[in-house]
């Protein structure tokens, strides 16, 4: 259905065509059906684009969260998925990312109308590296091997990966089908059950595609949808006691809430992923200042800057700063939003209003802090209804002040000026954060220090600081993972798997201890 060639000929009045006559899936998917919320509640499913609301969606709290860890729980203890035969379990994971790639078109625009997303990166990024991630994982089901302990001849001693039983992620509205992928790719491919809570804002994705993987023969219950809000469905899945592990993206602030509701309930096991503060760095020695300068503009503009590993800070040394600045407001000035559903559209509307006044707060804050104001700094297009910013840049920044040490999550950088190496490396590691860094710079040893010294779990050398293939393993340290496995790699089987070790004494001399 979807072809390269029909993508091609799509104009932005088709996708209006196709916006107005859209149909959304609004009820949770509990059990293999999609379900009203017990208590009948709904909340309005924006488009920031124009403010208008969409569709209602259902409002998930405690008692639908617990029909969904119920289901999941019957489902995994059946055995019908979790004890399936990985071959079969392959198959039905291909199968699922394959339907995820026939409906490419519908689910972008789903993406899109959602979250506010230009229409192009959700066709051509968002939801091909779902299909991507899933297909990948569904790969290593029958490719996984586990460990042998060394013993003597008298024994043996296994060490499988066992599944952890009911997974529960709890995802941001950033990349809705792509986080969401990140979640069920492992979970599934290693035998959990998941329920899956979208953010709020942005759950159309994730309830379309639970429908898909029951037509790739996904059984009941190994995969739910809980659409509602943090306070109440998050927090539920956070504090169930039949919950065994949660996978959770998004703040910090809300990361750490998740360890409480750990601590509080049945210390569940819980996998962090969070903000970011990602420098990106332009030596005076890099390759080519216009090239560094574009990626930069791009490192901080894709995606409204809505973006864990946005390169939001970038740091330059003095004796190139100007040309670099100048590169990169002329790239940034290209990126201006425009409609999402335009195919030439290359910035979108930030994902909601509250999103849209918390980023023009940071300006303002800039602005007082006594950075300089170079580009942009104001909500835009603002006739539409949407919620628009324009690409953003200050220079004279400070690592001390609030705009170069808080994400801001908008299309709004932070130029910081420096002089030597290791004051730069300072400022690189001055941030609670440790996600993602990026250096463009032809010496080979200062790559090699600034990646060995550099406290992120991601660096890169001449390219931008975003950038994630799938089985790459994603994340980083401080309190951006400050419990965590890598995400969308095999990392990731450390977060919903644990080791079993299992011993046969052939010879019956193991024991040590005889009793006389
Ligand atoms: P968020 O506010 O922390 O929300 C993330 C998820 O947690 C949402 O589903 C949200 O639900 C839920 N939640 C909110 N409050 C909760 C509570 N009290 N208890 C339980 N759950 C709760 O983050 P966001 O604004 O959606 O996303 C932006 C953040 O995600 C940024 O910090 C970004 O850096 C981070 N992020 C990190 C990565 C990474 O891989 N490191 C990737 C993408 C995004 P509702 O929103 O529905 O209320
Ligand atoms: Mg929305």
């Amino acid at each position: 259905m979807s072809t390269l060639a029909t993508q091609a000929e799509l104009t932005l009045n088709d996708w209006k065509e196709r916006a107005a006559n859209a149909t959304f899936k609004t009820q949770a998917f509990i059990d293999g059906e999609y379900r009203q919320a017990l208590s009948g509640q709904t909340f309005d499913c924006i488009n920031p684009a124009t403010g208008q609301c969409l569709t209602r969606v259902a409002s998930c709290q405690s008692e639908d969260v617990d029909a969904a860890v119920a289901s999941a729980r019957q489902a995994f203890e059946s055995g019908e998925w979790s004890r399936r035969a990985p071959t079969e379990r392959k198959k039905i994971l291909l199968k699922f990312a394959q339907l995820v790639r026939e409906h490419r078109e519908e689910l972008a625009l789903l993406e899109t109308l959602d979250m506010g997303k230009p229409i192009s990166d959700s066709l051509n990024v968002d939801i091909p590296l779902s299909a991507d991630c899933i297909a990948w994982f569904g790969e290593t089901v029958d490719k996984s091997y586990d460990e042998i302990a060394p013993t003597g001849s008298d024994a043996l001693a296994l060490i499988p990966r066992e599944p952890m039983g009911v997974v529960a992620a709890v995802i941001p509205w950033n990349f809705p089908l792509l986080m969401a992928a990140w979640k069920i790719g492992p979970a599934l491919a290693t035998g959990n059950s998941l329920i899956l809570k979208p953010a709020e804002q942005s759950p159309l994705t994730a309830l379309r595609i639970a429908e898909l993987a029951m037509e790739a023969g996904l059984p009941k219950g190994v995969l739910n949808v809980v659409p509602g809000f943090g306070e109440t469905a998050g927090q539920a899945l956070g504090m169930h006691m039949d919950v065994d592990c949660v996978a959770f993206t998004g703040s910090a602030e809300v990361g750490k809430l998740f360890l409480q509701y750990s601590g509080k309930s049945n210390m569940k096991r819980v996998s962090l992923e969070c903000g970011g503060k990602s420098p990106h760095i332009v030596l005076a020695d890099c390759h080519d200042i216009d090239q560094a300068a574009q990626a930069a503009a791009s490192g901080i503009y894709y995606n409204q800057g809505e973006v864990c590993n946005a390169g939001s800070r970038l740091l330059v040394q003095e004796s190139i700063k100007d040309e670099l600045v100048e590169r990169v407001m002329h790239w940034g000035k290209k990126l201006m939003p425009g409609d999402p559903l335009d195919p030439s559209t290359q910035m979108g509307a930030m994902v909601d209003k509250t999103q849209m006044e918390r980023v023009l707060g940071y300006i303002d804050i800039g602005k007082s802090e006594g950075a300089h104001l170079r580009m942009g700094g104001n909500r835009v297009l603002g006739e539409s209804g949407g919620y628009f910013i324009e690409p953003t840049l200050f220079d004279q920044v400070n690592n001390d002040m609030k705009i170069a040490q808080e994400e801001i999550f908008g299309p709004v950088v932070a130029i910081i000026e420096y002089e030597t190496f290791d004051e730069m490396m300072n400022i690189v590691n001055g941030t609670r954060y440790g996600l993602s860094a990026a250096i463009y710079t032809k010496d080979i040893n200062e790559s090699f220090k600034f990646m060995r010294d550099v406290e992120t779990g991601l660096a890169y050398v001449n390219t931008s600081c975003i950038g994630a293939e799938v089985g790459q393993n994603f994340g980083g340290i401080k309190d951006t993972s400050p419990i965590s496995s890598r995400e969308a790699g095999s990392q990731m089987f450390d977060a919903v798997t644990y080791v079993k070790n299992m011993v046969v004494d052939f010879s019956g001399k193991l024991q040590k201890a005889q009793i006389e």
